[in-house]
């Protein structure tokens, strides 16, 4: 018997070209996102140098690099999903993430109904 249901739903609604797109789209985010904590990193953080530009500065190199992370985290995990061939399907309820949505911000883990549940996108349920 041949089994033509072995690629299931999980990335039906994506074509090739889709995923190719996608690809290149967290490819660019994850060098964006991998220079901008090299950035962060070779700021000064001298107390003297701190003071001497400007009071708010350090701040806000904390304030960047922690968002930085999980981004590239969160870019990272979409890749190695794409590797793995189960990109696109929603992390919690495996259904298809939104075509548009990923279109956007192509890290996105799960389908909006979940998001809505969640409202913490960065944790990620048991599998
Ligand atoms: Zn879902």
């Amino acid at each position: 018997m041949v089994n033509h249901q072995t690629i299931s739903d999980r990335a039906a609604h994506l074509s090739p070209e889709d995923l190719a797109a996608l690809q290149e789209n967290l490819h660019e985010q994850r060098l964006f996102r991998q220079d901008q904590l090299r950035q962060i990193a070779t700021a000064p953080r001298d107390e003297e140098l701190r003071r001497r530009r400007s009071a708010g500065q350090a701040e806000v190199h904390v304030k960047l690099a922690a968002p930085a992370r999980m981004v590239l985290a969160d870019v990272e995990a979409a890749l190695q999903r794409i590797t793995e061939g189960r990109y696109g399907a929603c992390g919690l309820c495996r259904r298809p993430v939104d075509r548009e949505r990923l279109m956007i911000a192509p890290q996105t883990r799960y389908c909006a109904g979940c998001r809505q549940a969640r409202c913490r996108p960065d944790q990620e349920a048991g599998r």
